[in-house]
């Protein structure tokens, strides 16, 4: 297609995007032809530094090598075979090999092709898992307050973002939420917030209202991700744990984030200390290269499906695409390239200079809170007036023009490289985006 054609293609009506503003996209569209490393490459031909790792899964670097040839590879071999009853080896190997990178006891896989679908099909077998021990009152599921867990009607209503549900009527009637174990004491942290670990004697109190004999799963990600990035404090996650434990309460570790080394361990589950039930994921466990996604699931629930007659269908649940050959290709080296480049450890090794580098934006106009953990960060602005996501989305804008992609969620900057950011990148990113909230002062 040559650049004029697709100049013209923002006056189609015809792709309508996802959480885009569809129609100012079309007077304003960003248009990207292509990837490598740490850069986009615009419709105009600039070189722009990607600070999001595309939507927080590239983390290897856009275009790596092994993971590109893997996916023709099995293209031209296995265009698609369905794992309804039947399989390819390859899926078998990718499963062996995620579980073995989770946390001990978690040594079963079931495929999905997004983290929403994981989403769900983590809160699905949690209620199953309950129906299966003969234990059917168990269906209650509990969120947190600006978790995200995709779009589909299960992850949305245990979601804590409420304009995400805003427009779509009645949804998982069975739900109820804890608290963000976020306050002003902690801002500015640097990586984990020393107090706040009490934030989950929430659960305790829900048991006020709710018998904790009815609650199936307590859903979390480890680090509040597309709601701003927000580190667990110490201890928090540890209390959840044992509070879920001694109440015979499943937890679920949203991992779609902080999965594939993003928080310097292969899951956030073992950077904190803390293994959960079931961890859903997906992003980074392709490099972004083919959707995918999954649930790794601990032994103790998987073995709970696995009782009786061994000719009945244990979970009656799939999508056509789950194990995609093409999708378990790029999977399998993605861990290649994550044990080659030592991603986990170059993440605790760069994870010093990446909170530096945003906690000396602590003194730039308009800045309220600096958050950081593994290489995720937030960076909060206080709103303009009357203009809420104004000042965030006009740094956005600056730094997009300054040649560094960063992303903005209302009045909170996100910030997600890939794991192979330099510290002259890192550099970069902060310088450019300090000079925006100077200009923008
Ligand atoms: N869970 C979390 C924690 C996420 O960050 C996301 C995506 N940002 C999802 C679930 C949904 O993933 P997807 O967009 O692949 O459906």
């Amino acid at each position: 297609m040559t650049s004029a054609a697709l100049s013209s293609a923002p006056n189609d009506t015809a792709f309508w995007l996802p959480f885009t503003a569809q129609r100012q996209f079309q007077q304003q569209p960003m248009l990207f032809t292509a990837a490598q490393g740490m850069h986009y490459t615009t419709e105009d031909g600039r070189q722009v530094l990607d600070a999001m790792a595309g939507l927080w899964c590239c983390n290897a670097g856009h275009g790596q090598p092994r993971i590109t040839e893997a996916i023709r590879e099995a293209a031209g071999r296995l265009d698609f075979v369905s794992s309804f009853k039947m399989s390819h080896p390859a899926a078998f190997t990718l499963a062996q090999r995620i579980a073995a990178l989770a946390p001990e006891g978690m040594d079963h896989v079931f495929f999905t092709n997004s983290g929403s679908e994981a989403v769900d099909t983590a809160l699905k077998i949690a209620r199953a898992y309950h129906q299966a021990r003969g234990d059917a009152r168990r269906t209650l599921l509990v969120g947190r307050a600006k978790g995200y867990h995709g779009m589909g009607f299960g992850g949305l209503s245990v979601a804590g973002l409420g304009r995400h549900k805003r427009d779509f009527g009645p949804l998982l009637p069975d739900t109820t939420h804890l608290p963000l174990p976020y306050d002003a004491d902690a801002r500015f942290s640097h990586g984990q917030p020393a107090t706040g670990a009490h934030y989950a004697n929430a659960l305790e109190q829900l048991f006020v209202v709710h018998d904790p004999a009815t609650i199936a799963a307590v859903i979390v990600e480890p680090v509040t991700g597309s709601g701003g990035v927000y580190p667990p404090p110490v201890g928090y996650l540890q209390r959840l744990r044992e509070l879920c434990t001694q109440h015979g309460i499943l937890l679920i570790f949203d991992e779609v984030i902080t999965g594939f080394s993003r928080v310097g361990a292969p899951f956030a589950a073992q950077a904190f200390g803390v293994t959960p039930d079931l961890m859903s994921c997906a992003k980074g466990m392709t490099n972004g290269a083919v959707p995918m996604g999954g649930v790794i699931v601990g032994n103790t629930v998987y073995d709970a499906f696995m009782q009786g007659s061994a000719n009945v269908i244990e979970l009656f649940h799939g999508y056509t695409y789950s194990a995609h050959p093409l999708a378990c290709a790029a999977g399998l080296a993605t861990l290649d390239v994550h044990e080659e480049l030592g991603l986990a450890a170059r993440v605790q090794a760069i994870a010093p200079v990446w909170e530096a580098a945003l906690h000396a934006l602590r003194d730039a106009p308009h800045v309220v809170d600096v958050r950081n953990v593994g290489l995720l960060g937030a960076v909060d602005l206080a709103p303009r007036p009357g203009a809420a996501g104004a000042r965030a989305q006009a740094v956005h804008t600056a730094c997009f023009e300054a040649g560094v992609l960063v992303r903005n969620s209302g009045d909170t900057l996100v910030l997600s490289p890939p794991l192979v950011i330099s510290e002259a990148q890192i550099g970069e990113m902060a310088h450019s985006i300090r000079t925006a909230l100077q200009h923008i002062a």
